[in-house]
């Protein structure tokens, strides 16, 4: 079975709560400062019944763009996007600020509700619908279904679930790898349980009973109960909204942002990365202060370009970012930038290296060397590490170090290895080495 997560995305006020809640008798303006205000401040859990028999989590973002950073976080986790489009107000700065965020996390599939189709005239519809094409143009969101709704009047429900339905049927289930990941994003305390953590599984599995680890600092725990959807279970995966009854630590000890895993892996405090900038936003010269979003992490940070003296927007570089605290990441992960007063989304990118060498100069050779880790995948990656190194490193060594399983490093190595790297095997354990 398919476990894939769907995200709102859309201008504060434009009616993603109020949709969801209609889609699926949840309301996720649980908290009592969001019912007070009206607006989605929090995360909001929900979740959708496929005809098929499959269920799509759903995290409802806030739109308020006071709340970027909380939407930044839970937009970490999904594989798909629900653009909530109203028709009476049309495309807003946080349409277009939530539409580039979920295209710079790689979010790869979605659709369109136009919503209060009931408040306007059926050409104003029309218009917002033309609207919504032109912005989605070049997007990946281009020639998705654009779904006209009204949540009050129930019209258009149907016709937004089969969309809904079609999209999750058409996505590849999520490479999850084999480490299991949750940044927490949410924390509170059950009577009789005690400390719940939620979050959206990235990769993995984990099963009640298990060990678990709370990363940064390597405590550890035991997963006590399993809730997916709120529905207790014996395991939770990859593409999986989860709760998590874990027992062993103080509540004062968990914060959002840190990680669920089910084995210790190193944090870092330098990552190398691409970075791309959204084009008409501020440039960023040689060193700049940002804040980083990182799964449900957020941080202030430098980043340090490598191949260029300034990064103009629209443009691309290679980075090394440098983090105030140490942060748990696997190649590959996304992430967004902000300027430093956390109030301007300024861009994003991925991680080519999450254990890099400190870069204090700029030689040719590195640039050349993190472009064939940009675009190389895990192979090159264990090529790079052990160029880093003297002596051999055995396929479990190079696991630990990278944040990958121990089958996935395997794999990568069957795959071929690419050039200047050696390999040898001594009984179960592989050994790697600069040739
Ligand atoms: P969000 O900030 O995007 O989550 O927006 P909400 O779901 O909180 O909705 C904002 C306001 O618009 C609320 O007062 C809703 O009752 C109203 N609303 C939402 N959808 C519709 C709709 O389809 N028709 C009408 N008439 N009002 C709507
Ligand atoms: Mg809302």
């Amino acid at each position: 079975m398919k476990r894939l997560i769907m995200g709102t995305a859309g201008h504060v006020d434009h009616g993603k709560t109020t949709l969801i809640t209609a889609l699926t008798g949840i309301d996720c303006d649980t908290h009592r400062e969001e019912k007070a205000r009206g607006i989605t401040i929090n995360l909001g859990f929900a979740h959708i019944d496929l005809p098929s028999g499959e269920i799509v989590g759903i995290v409802d973002v806030p739109g308020h763009r006071d709340f970027v950073n909380t939407m930044v976080a839970c937009a970490s986790g999904i594989d798909f996007a629900l653009l909530v489009v109203a028709a009476d107000d049309g495309i807003m700065p946080q349409t277009r600020e939530h539409l580039q965020v979920m295209s710079l996390l790689g979010i790869r599939a979605g659709l369109v509700a136009v919503t209060k189709t009931d408040l306007v005239e059926p050409e104003l519809v029309e218009m917002a619908v033309e609207e919504v094409r032109d912005l989605t143009a070049g997007t990946f969101l281009e020639g998705c279904p654009v779904v006209p709704v009204s949540a009050p009047a129930g019209e258009g429900l149907e016709g937004l679930r089969r969309e809904i339905a079609a999209v999750a049927e058409g996505m590849e289930d999520r490479p999850g790898g084999e480490v299991f990941r949750l940044y927490i994003d949410r924390i509170f305390t059950v009577e009789g349980f005690g400390t719940v953590v939620t979050g959206s599984v990235l990769g993995g599995a984990l099963r009640v009973g298990d060990t678990a680890y709370l990363l940064p600092g390597g405590r550890e725990l035991r997963v006590r109960r399993l809730e997916r959807y709120g529905r207790e279970a014996e395991e939770v995966c990859a593409g999986d909204r989860a709760s998590i009854n874990l027992v062993g630590l103080d509540r004062d000890t968990f914060r959002r942002g840190m990680l669920v895993c089910d084995r210790v892996i190193r944090p870092t405090s330098m990552i190398d990365a691409s970075l791309r900038l959204f084009p008409q936003r501020r440039d960023l010269g040689i060193w700049s202060q940002v804040s980083f979003h990182l799964g449900t992490c957020e941080q202030q940070a430098r980043v340090h370009l490598i191949d260029r003296d300034r990064l103009s927007g629209g443009a691309e570089a290679l980075v090394q970012v440098v983090l105030e605290e140490p942060c748990v990441v696997q190649y590959g992960d996304r992430f967004v930038v902000r300027n430093s007063s956390s109030d301007l989304t300024l861009g994003g990118g991925e991680v080519i290296d999450a254990a890099p060498l400190h870069h204090r100069r700029r030689p040719s050779g590195l640039i050349e060397n993190m472009s064939r880790l940009a675009d190389g995948g895990a192979g090159e990656l264990i090529a790079a590490e052990i160029r880093k190194r003297y002596r051999p490193v055995s396929h479990r060594e190079i696991s630990d170090i990278l944040n990958l399983g121990e089958e996935e490093v395997r794999e990568a190595v069957a795959g071929g290895l690419p050039e200047g790297v050696v390999r040898y095997s001594e009984g179960e354990e592989i050994y790697l080495a600069a040739g």
